[in-house]
């Protein structure tokens, strides 16, 4: 068979294969692969009947869902593109994403939020049914100008995908169909990925890890995508239990609390098939690590890799499995080298910022061609804007983020081993740690959230962190606080900063 150009293709040989296994599953609509591909290319009868035509854009306002999927792989049919936006936004957000994206119409799904409904209302939005996926709200149509097409049917545009916002506004990546084609392939041949695989899909396809490691991915792989709105420790663990689950992605704060539920909800808890479990999109930790693995019995994989580069970058090898927190070794077929703003490769403690090349690397900005150059090295190298040191066997291990780094009296400090050890704390659920400036020097400010249920003893935490870290790393100000995070699970750093510098009046 011919290999596939774009990603509603790249199910076809299971449609054939394994006709009725089921693809795709979200507790109300369940498909097998021959049922999806009659869903797609109904669902783009429709859509191209409602105006959508090659080059436009089409924002989707969903939680995960089947309609979602069906969507995304019927925009791909139609060689338009689709930008999928979580439904917890506010109308106004959706308003600029929109706009932003330039979109031709909107499609509201099912379960959205409260906002993106009355959004979807106050734009005169109308139901349309979709073919065996149940009902949708379409916007009205807009007056956009298509994008032209790039030659190669696998060069085109698959997907916008909206960076997290951790450093600043979000930007949008144009991922191709070869970008999310060959991550999805990557992940199954490192996860061994097969057929009688059954996928945990709670990370939301709005965001690169859910779209490419998880959609991409399993249906790849001719596997089970079960689609799950919102993050639940007690759904995930008897989703385990009784659903045959045998693969979890995640980031790290879902498998902490998945652990902590387990542990305390142990009876009749049993893992039967679960194989891998991947951790991604923010620092792995070792305490995070060792007690999912304690409690599961199987070792928690780690990745690194970012919106741009469809994400990953780095992965874990199975085989033998690492003990440590790096991120693993660069995925097959792509290439990483440090770069130091001083031209030297890897600077002080071999440490320089991780650059990338390869074909998992994004198109780039949608409508910021000088951010987009700005993000570039000579030679097609993209910036990670990552600090990382990488060991003699090619490991890599993150060491922070090239803008969140703190210089305090001239000492480097990165904030991800700050928040190492305060995650150490037992009673510190999770941790942030920010820069401040003042006059003219830098302050390490610190956030951190306690254990439900749970009160933090300063004084012990001060004696806790004076042990484990030179006196220039330890916090200045420790505040407790309820950590802002974006629905991807990550802490949107930004407003911390913000919240930081605004601390006893700005001092
Ligand atoms: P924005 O670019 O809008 O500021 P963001 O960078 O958080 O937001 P994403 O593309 O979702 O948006 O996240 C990529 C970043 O997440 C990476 O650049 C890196 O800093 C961090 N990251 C991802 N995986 C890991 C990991 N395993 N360990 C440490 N950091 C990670
Ligand atoms: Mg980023």
């Amino acid at each position: 068979s011919t290999p596939a150009r774009r990603i509603h293709q790249m199910f076809a040989p299971w449609v054939r294969a394994r006709p009725d296994a089921v693809a795709l599953d979200d507790g109300s609509v369940t498909l097998s692969y021959t049922e999806l591909d009659r869903a797609v290319n109904e669902a783009a009868q429709v859509l191209a009947g409602l105006g959508v035509r090659p080059g436009d854009r089409v924002l989707l306002v969903a939680e995960n869902c089947v309609a979602l999927c069906v969507s995304i792989l019927a925009i791909s049919a139609l060689d338009a593109w689709s930008a999928t936006v979580n439904a917890r936004l506010s109308s106004r957000e959706i308003a600029n994403y929109i706009e932003h994206s330039g979109a031709r119409r909107a499609l509201y799904f099912d379960r959205v939020s409260l906002e993106a409904g009355q959004h979807a209302q106050h734009f005169g939005a109308e139901p349309v049914a979709f073919p065996l996926v149940g009902p949708i709200s379409v916007g009205p149509l807009a007056d956009a100008v298509p994008e032209p097409l790039f030659e190669a049917a696998d060069e085109q545009v698959a997907a916008l995908v909206y960076t997290s916002g951790t450093t600043g506004a979000a930007k949008a990546v144009m991922l191709t169909h070869a970008n999310l084609m060959f991550v999805g392939e990557n992940t199954r041949r490192m996860r061994n990925m097969v057929p009688e695989d059954v996928v945990y899909g709670v990370l939301p396809l709005s965001h690169v890890y859910g779209l490419s490691s998880l959609l991409s991915a399993t249906l790849i792989s001719g596997a089970r995508l079960l689609l799950v709105s919102r993050f639940q420790p007690d759904h995930m663990a008897r989703a385990i239990a009784t659903q045959g689950v045998s693969v979890l992605h995640g980031v790290p704060a879902m498998y902490a609390r998945l652990t902590d539920w387990v542990g305390r909800n142990p009876e009749g808890f049993e893992a039967p098939r679960l194989r891998v479990a991947q951790a991604g999109g923010s620092p792995l930790t070792a305490p995070v690590k060792e007690g999912f693995e304690r409690v599961f019995g199987i070792t928690l994989n780690n990745g690194y890799g970012m919106t741009e580069t469809s994400p990953s970058i780095c992965q874990t090898r199975m085989d033998p499995p690492r003990t440590d927190c790096s991120v693993g070794q660069p995925i097959p077929g792509i290439e990483v080298k440090l770069y130091d703003e001083e031209g030297a490769a890897g600077g002080a403690e071999g440490v320089g910022e991780l650059c990338v090349r390869g074909p998992n690397v994004m198109k780039g900005y949608y409508r910021a061609p000088e951010q987009t150059a700005a993000t570039f090295l000579p030679g097609g190298w993209l910036r990670t804007g990552d600090l990382a040191r990488i060991e003699p066997d090619g490991a890599v291990f993150i060491v922070g983020r090239a803008k969140e780094l703190i210089i305090r009296s001239g000492f480097n400090v990165y904030p991800a081993e700050v928040e190492q050890v305060l995650n150490a704390f037992p009673a510190v659920m999770q941790s942030a740690v920010v820069g401040r400036d003042v006059e003219s020097n830098e302050e390490v400010i610190a956030f951190v959230e306690a254990v439900e249920e749970c009160e933090i003893d300063m004084a012990a935490l001060q004696a806790h962190l004076r042990e484990n870290l030179s006196p220039y790393k330890i916090p200045a100000r420790i505040v407790v606080a309820h950590l802002p995070a974006a629905p991807s699970g990550k802490i949107l750093k930004a407003e911390l900063r913000r919240m930081a510098a605004i601390l006893d009046g700005g001092r």
